[in-house]
């Protein structure tokens, strides 16, 4: 089974549209995961496995200061591998993702007056960020809303995660929902920044993570001729061998409690591995 977190902070704040866990959720749940089995690399996964034990694997999406800050720690505490599937925004000179500054301004000036001066009728957040996913325009808009300084990327952030010799694997540089492109802007995203990543992270090929979870045939047809080595969506599905190496889902627990996530978990585990079709 191949778990997927996003951010990971001491507070979380309540309401925020980026999937938070608590460093101490995470911790436990990373805990558990060492306790009834193994965790092991996430390429691991795709081979047939040595025991009966049931393995695990750990990802990390998106490009957050929090990888290093919060979430390395607890892996180097358990001793577990993990893999952080990153867009390399840095080598390129982009600041955050829109939805990190959409984030922001909600915190700062509140849902209403946001939505006021994007022009764009929302009753949540959430909704508000669904609807901007394709509201390029109001997307560009959203960092002038945020005040620079109000929460800086420290430089350098990522240095420990290539350092650490943990997994790094690609999510495309604009994180686009790659189902809505037509074929010439999905190989567009996939192999932008493509280059750079294998470069910055010098492990052959890289394994890939669709943006949004999200991923049909097509994309997967188009990751492998990208050159990836397997690619991930949010299907939930456990991991075997037999896995479609294109298709491979993962789990999102969030911030479940240990109860909830260790009956989820097992549950889980028994559904059907998503094999080849064609
Ligand atoms: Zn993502």
């Amino acid at each position: 089974m191949a778990l997927l977190y996003h951010q990971v902070l001491p507070e979380p704040r309540p309401g925020s549209i980026i999937p938070t866990v608590s460093v101490e959720q995470f911790r436990v749940q990373i805990e558990y995961l060492t306790s009834v089995g193994q965790v092991v690399p996430l390429e691991d996964l795709l081979r047939p496995s040595p025991s009966m034990q049931p393995r695990f694997a750990v990802t990390l999406d998106d490009d957050y200061q929090s990888h290093g800050e919060h979430v390395l720690p607890v892996l180097q505490r358990y001793g577990v591998p993990a893999t952080f599937f990153l867009s390399g925004r840095w080598m390129f000179g982009l600041g955050r993702y829109w939805w990190e500054n959409l984030d922001q301004a909600i915190a700062d000036r509140g849902l209403n007056d946001v939505c006021r001066t994007l022009g764009v009728r929302a009753e949540t957040p959430h909704e508000l960020a669904t609807h901007l996913e394709i509201d390029f325009e109001a997307q560009a808009r959203i960092e002038e809303l945020v005040s620079p300084t109000s929460r800086p990327i420290s430089e350098g952030w990522f240095k420990p995660l290539f350092e650490s010799g943990l997994g790094i694997g690609f999510h495309t540089l604009h994180h686009p929902r790659l189902t809505r492109l037509d074929d010439e802007g999905l190989d567009q995203a996939l192999s932008l920044g493509h280059a750079e990543m294998a470069t910055a992270n010098s492990a052959g090929p890289l394994l890939f993570a669709y943006p949004h979870g999200r991923a049909g045939r097509r994309e997967a047809s188009a990751a492998e001729q990208a050159g990836f080595a397997a690619a991930f969506t949010t299907s939930k599905e456990p991991v075997g061998a037999g896995s479609d190496r294109y298709l491979v889902g993962r789990w999102e627990p969030g911030a479940l409690p240990l109860p909830e996530f260790s009956a989820e978990l097992a549950w889980r585990l028994h559904a059907p591995i998503r094999h080849v079709t064609s």
